[in-house]
């Protein structure tokens, strides 16, 4: 009932900041925080659940809500529930301008409720408030829209065969699928699984990160609301080692789209097939390389973007270019700018105003962070900026951002996927140089350069190994630009565009035999 009220306030627009931590937690407290997965378009009974570890909240250090634990008997039941779904045709076969019309609605009700959304997950995984509202929720939002515009334009091929056929192919939704989701950026993330799989007819099983449950719970509720029958999309919530590995595993899961580390991606790809064979989309962690070459034309913009996509959302992000590669005779300047714009990068509380950093997604990764930057120094590595926890809010996870130089190129810092506020920089002589060193990892999700030299920018483009490549800025976070990591990345499948919406598919050939039989006897 509360949720309601909020809603209806929210209906024309989101607040889009609060001025002080008294508005964000007047509204926290109003919410009620879903604390049971959600199966049937209900939520479950926890009468017989255990509730999973509590958590703290990376702002303030209290403690979140407590959230009951799916079992293997519940993942049972949601998957078997929505494979009938599927072979029913509950779904499917609704007639696609209905299945657009509810997939947009999704998109209304994500952008009415964003306010309860993003304050569920600022204060499960610690971004600031008004970028989850102004960037995850608005992308989130147009993720749906923009798949929902897809519906009714899926068209099969007419195949001329042989002889006496005919035939065609026709795409097929591939059944239930299982989505597994990191906390990273949350709304997006199950935007980027769900929007897809659902346009395309399948039933959806998913098993959000633990870290940010409530919000992949509370979207579900909004979906049945916005017209989702029964079973089609289900979240069980639980850990990923016992429910998601379970609902990975299981033979009636038709395909696993799974996004997250590249030691769980791994452990994904062979689970997926232990009872039946399944397509397996995986999307994981980045070491990314950005290059500044000569020729680079505006070396402060291009420092500035680096930093601001290595520490937005804390570092916290897959293709955050943790790696700066700097031809010599710029490295001066370069640091001299670093250290300029330093100031510019402090976290901050992330409940109010309009900051660009907030809290590390838990109290653990700050250690974990502090002890990779204190190994680099110990090996050598020169600390520019930062280098250590910041004191924001007492109890909470912050971090400063940090920039070293001299990075050993095989040291830890320089091989892990730190996952925080984090710039290793190297610098080298030749391009060639370059390309080697930005290939000297197990990871391929992305690699940048900044030059003018259009020849230097094409070899590196060339010569990288990497699912994305920018030339001359950092990233593209358009919908249509597909998005997936090659090596320990992902298996070169992709999120977002229309490469994401054909993974929802199978195909499936169909021949008709033309031939004009005489009459047999009757
Ligand atoms: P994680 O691997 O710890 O967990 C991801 C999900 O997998 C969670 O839901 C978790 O519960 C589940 N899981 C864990 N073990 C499992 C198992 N054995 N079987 C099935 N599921 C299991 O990752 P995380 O910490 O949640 O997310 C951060 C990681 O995600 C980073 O490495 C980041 O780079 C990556 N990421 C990649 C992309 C991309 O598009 N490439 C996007 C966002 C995040």
């Amino acid at each position: 009932m509360r949720n309601q009220t909020l809603a209806r306030k929210e209906e024309s627009q989101a607040i889009d900041s609060f001025d002080d931590v008294a508005q964000f937690e007047a509204i926290a407290e109003q919410l009620v925080w879903p604390q049971t997965s959600w199966v049937g378009n209900a939520w479950v009974d926890c009468g017989t659940q255990q509730t999973m570890p509590l958590r703290r909240s990376p702002v303030d250090g209290r403690i979140l809500p407590a959230l009951f634990e799916g079992d293997m008997a519940l993942v049972d039941d949601a998957v078997s529930q929505a494979r009938s779904a599927f072979h029913r045709g509950d779904w499917a076969h609704l007639s696609p301008a209905s299945r657009k019309q509810v997939l947009l609605q999704m998109a209304v009700l994500l952008e009415a409720h964003a306010t309860e959304l993003c304050v569920m997950d600022c204060l499960s995984m610690g971004k600031p408030y008004a970028r989850l509202v102004q960037q995850d929720a608005v992308k989130a939002a147009e993720c749906f829209r923009w798949f929902a515009e897809w519906i009714d334009k899926v068209q099969g091929e007419y195949v001329p065969a042989n002889g006496e056929r005919i035939g065609w192919v026709e795409k097929t939704p591939l059944g239930v699928v299982a989505a597994i989701t990191p906390w990273n950026y949350p709304l997006e993330n199950i935007a980027w699984k769900l929007a897809p799989a659902l346009a395309a007819g399948n039933c959806v099983v998913l098993k959000p990160a633990e870290q940010s449950s409530y919000s992949a719970l509370r979207f579900a509720q909004l979906a049945a609301q916005a017209g989702l029958p029964a079973h089609v999309l289900n979240v069980v919530v639980g850990s990923g080692e016992t429910v998601g590995q379970y609902l990975v595993e299981h033979p009636d899961v038709s395909a696993v789209f799974f996004t997250g580390s590249s030691r769980t991606g791994r452990t994904v790809c062979n689970s997926a097939s232990r009872h039946r064979i399944k397509p397996v989309s995986v999307e994981c962690g980045g070491k990314s390389p950005a290059l500044i070459w000569h020729g680079c034309s505006n070396l402060q913009e291009a420092v500035e973007e680096v930093c601001g996509r290595v520490f937005g959302n804390a570092g916290q992000t897959c293709n955050a270019p943790s790696r700066l590669i700097v031809a010599r005779p710029l490295l001066d300047q370069v640091r001299q700018i670093i250290v300029g714009i330093s100031g510019t990068h402090v976290p901050c509380d992330p409940r109010v105003g309009r900051p660009q950093h907030g809290a590390l997604c838990s109290h653990f990764d700050v250690e974990r962070i502090d002890a990779l930057v204190r190994t680099a120094t110990d090996e050598g590595a020169e600390l520019w900026v930062g280098g250590s926890p910041a004191d924001v809010v007492p109890g909470g996870a912050y971090y400063l951002p940090t920039v070293l130089g001299n990075v050993a190129p095989h040291g830890a810092l320089a091989q892990q996927e730190v996952f925080g506020p984090v710039l290793s920089v190297f610098t080298v002589d030749h391009l060639d140089d370059a390309i080697a060193l930005a290939n000297d990892s197990r990871y391929a999700l992305a690699a940048g350069i900044y030059t003018d030299h259009l020849g230097d920018a094409l070899a590196f483009q060339r010569g990288v190994y990497a699912g994305n490549v920018y030339i001359n800025g950092w990233g593209m976070d358009d919908i249509s630009v597909p998005f997936g990591g090659l090596g320990d990345s992902g298996n070169g499948t992709k999120d977002k565009g229309l490469r994401a919406f054909e993974k929802c598919f199978a195909s499936r050939s169909i021949t008709i035999c033309t031939k004009r039989r005489a009459p047999g006897p009757t």
